[in-house]
């Protein structure tokens, strides 16, 4: 049997513990997953590409079936160059719903072979996002409990 290979693409700015949490409830359903780092077109980001792919491997480091790429362009175009078929996406809380579903039905629009699936975080995770870990970490606040370990150095350099 062919394996299942899931993408999952974010801006990862940086890489929180709600992502991580994704990313093993991901691993139990697809064989290979790729966290797919994506490049700044429209957003401008805290972090370099080349920052939050580093965050993201030192994070992933231990899950041997997770592999970690950057993209930009079109997220279809990437699903497919990398023989995946599903687009695995989190939801908090009902933030997120309407953008995701948004983005879904466009993706599923673009390539009808590719399927989006949500995936909740546990409810520890519900509030954790890149953006509350910034303005924590730029108002001099502590980030550990919210991020992997490995990514605590990079606040230091910014
Ligand atoms: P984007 O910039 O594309 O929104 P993010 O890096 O912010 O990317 O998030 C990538 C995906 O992970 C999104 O689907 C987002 O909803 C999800 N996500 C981020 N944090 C959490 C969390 N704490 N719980 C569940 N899903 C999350």
């Amino acid at each position: 049997m062919s394996e299942r290979v899931g993408v999952y693409p974010g801006s990862f700015d940086p890489i929180t513990c709600g992502h991580m949490d994704i990313i093993q409830r991901a691993t139990k359903i697809v064989d290979k997953l790729i966290v797919a780092v994506a490049s700044p077109h429209h957003k401008k980001t805290f972090f370099d590409v080349q920052t939050r792919l580093q965050m993201v491997q030192g994070a992933i480091e231990h899950l041997p079936r997770v592999e970690v790429k950057s993209f930009d362009g079109l997220l279809v175009r990437f699903v497919r160059e990398e023989g995946a078929h599903i687009v695995v996406r989190g939801l908090r809380a009902v933030s997120d719903f309407e953008y995701e579903f948004k983005m879904a039905s466009a993706n599923g629009r673009l390539d009808e072979s590719i399927e989006t699936i949500f995936l909740m975080a546990s409810e520890r995770q519900q509030f954790t996002s890149s953006q509350i870990v910034r303005e924590i970490a730029s108002l001099g606040g502590e980030v550990t409990q919210f991020v992997p370990q490995n990514v605590i150095q990079y606040f230091g350099k910014k």
